[in-house]
């Protein structure tokens, strides 16, 4: 088998994935603050971290894959100042912060569905409070101070600070030393007390007094208790290999008392991994600047989720991706060549190829199918070439790009048999997530929400049509055509990809 190589942020480099329980796979992921939609960038962070899950569960490990919910404690700038993100939404929207975090949570898993997320495990930190306070409470003698606001955790107590950022410890970016009385720049609060005479919708009791714990606090608490340290991989958007990793390493090298980071170990996982972010061609996606795109703007506009879920694919996750409005329809153009393809194997094909097998079962079938090929198999030589292509692709820190290569290439195999070749794309579409058997073309017609037309209506209308053309009426056929472009459909005729009708 095909080593899998990871890029590890913390060494910069390649290493090749040795997991620390055998046979098993441990993952977490620094999930949303849930005081607003997410937008498709965001989004972006899990579908990366996704198809790391599903690689390994290709692999052939038992995957353990955990996105948190920051429900408490992250201020609007992530050097820990400004206000508390849940509060100041809860005061906009009227709303207790409580439902403030459960509306979001539920969009945002929503958006996971659409977009084939396979994790279900979503901990929120407000459930981990108290395991937060024992955290600090076994970490505040040696590493922690305690300043009017609240408990801190002071930077120089450990050894490496900052190592994962490469910045030095004083001078990281973003740090600016607004609390009176931190030691160092870099410090961060452990525990932030509620000021005398307010009260926060979100407190608890502690030996710091009233208040709430500190957002970096919460996924060194919850990737322990809920992965044990160390654990395989900690992943997130490359912003958090600045402030918010750096912190969860010192605090997860002050709870097991360990040191330097010439050991991956110490920092609490053994390999951090980023993605890069998707950016608009004006700069930096917001959530408050600009047109604020969310996948529910996507649908909106017509476009199917995993046309979105592609787009990703296509790029490598650690390059910037751009997003465009051009890009997205040319990745659901792409989309909708596959899914044809599948569509025309499958009605050649007789016995139905299960859409729903788990990645691990397919692991099995397809890793003994390329040892299988390589002594000459059924599957043939020339799928097996393909195969290996994005074996050898996926392996190589998930090149997602090469295996789509590889998959249109399974498509595109003239001589090979059907239903090898619709073997070979589900396991292939394990990994990739784009439930290639199982969504239609229709499915993917494009559908902006503003249709002022039914779909069955139109249907309606082209079947009067192509009636009418049976009979030679071509008036009667045009007349159908323009009353159809009136409402905003536009008749493809002959178009080589199917489409047969488009909204406008
Ligand atoms: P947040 O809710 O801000 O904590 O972000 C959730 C996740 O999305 C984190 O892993 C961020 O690093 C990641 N992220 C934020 N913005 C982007 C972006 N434009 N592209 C990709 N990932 C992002
Ligand atoms: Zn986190």
């Amino acid at each position: 088998m095909t080593d899998l190589q990871l890029f590890n942020s913390l060494t910069r480099s390649l290493e090749t994935f040795e997991p620390v329980h055998p046979g098993e796979a441990r993952v977490y992921s620094c999930g949303p603050t849930v005081y607003n939609y997410q937008h498709i960038g965001n989004m972006r962070a899990y579908v990366f971290a996704d198809t790391l899950g599903r690689v390994l569960q290709w692999k052939g490990y038992k995957l353990t894959h955990v996105i948190n919910i920051t429900d408490v404690g992250h201020l609007t700038s992530d050097a820990d100042e400004g206000e508390d993100k849940m509060e100041r939404m809860a005061a906009r929207e009227n709303k207790s912060a409580w439902e403030i975090a459960k509306f979001y949570q539920q969009d945002f898993e929503r958006d996971l569905a659409r977009l084939n997320v396979q994790t279900k495990q979503h901990p929120r930190a407000t459930e981990y409070v108290e395991a937060m306070i024992a955290w600090g409470q076994r970490i505040a003698e040696k590493h922690c101070y305690e300043l009017d606001s609240g408990l801190y955790f002071d930077v120089s107590t450990v050894e490496d600070y900052g190592r994962l950022a490469r910045a030095v410890t004083d001078d990281g970016e973003g740090r600016i030393d607004t609390v009176e009385g931190k030691r160092n720049a870099a410090d961060f609060a452990i525990w932030r007390k509620t000021p005398a005479g307010e009260t926060r919708q979100m407190e608890w009791d502690s030996p710091w007094g009233r208040g709430a714990p500190g957002w970096h606090l919460e996924c060194s608490v919850m990737g322990e208790a809920l992965l044990g340290f160390p654990f395989d991989i900690h992943t997130g958007g490359i912003d958090h290999r600045e402030i918010h990793h750096p912190n969860e390493i010192a605090q997860n090298q002050a709870y097991c008392c360990t040191n330097g980071l010439d050991d991956a170990r110490n920092s609490g996982a053994k390999i951090w991994m980023h993605n890069n972010f998707l950016v608009e061609r004006s700069g930096k996606m917001s959530k408050s600047a600009g047109e604020f795109l969310r996948l529910q703007l996507l649908v909106d506009k017509g476009y199917h989720p995993l046309a979105y879920r592609l787009m990703c694919l296509q790029a490598h996750y650690r390059s910037e991706l751009e997003f465009s409005w051009e890009g997205l329809e040319a990745a659901l153009t792409r989309l909708k060549r596959m899914v044809m393809a599948v569509e025309t194997l499958k009605s050649r094909h007789a016995e139905p190829v299960s859409a729903s097998m788990e990645p691990s079962e397919i692991s099995l079938q397809t890793e003994g199918w390329t040892l299988k090929q390589v002594q000459g198999d059924e599957w043939g030589s020339l799928l097996g070439a393909f195969h290996q292509q994005f074996h050898d692709g996926i392996s190589s820190d998930l090149n997602t790009s090469i295996g789509l290569n590889a998959l249109e290439a399974v498509l595109g195999a003239r001589k090979a048999d059907v239903g090898k070749k619709l073997e070979a794309i589900a396991a292939m579409d394990a990994v990739l997530g784009l439930d290639l058997l199982s969504v239609s073309r229709a499915d993917l017609r494009i559908r902006p929400a503003s249709a002022a037309i039914e779909e069955s209506e139109i249907e309606d209308a082209l079947a009067r049509r192509k009636a009418a053309r049976a009979e030679k009426d071509f008036a009667a056929s045009d007349a159908i055509r323009d009353e159809l472009a009136a409402k905003g459909v536009e008749v493809m005729d002959g178009d080589q990809l199917g489409w047969e009708w488009k909204l406008a």
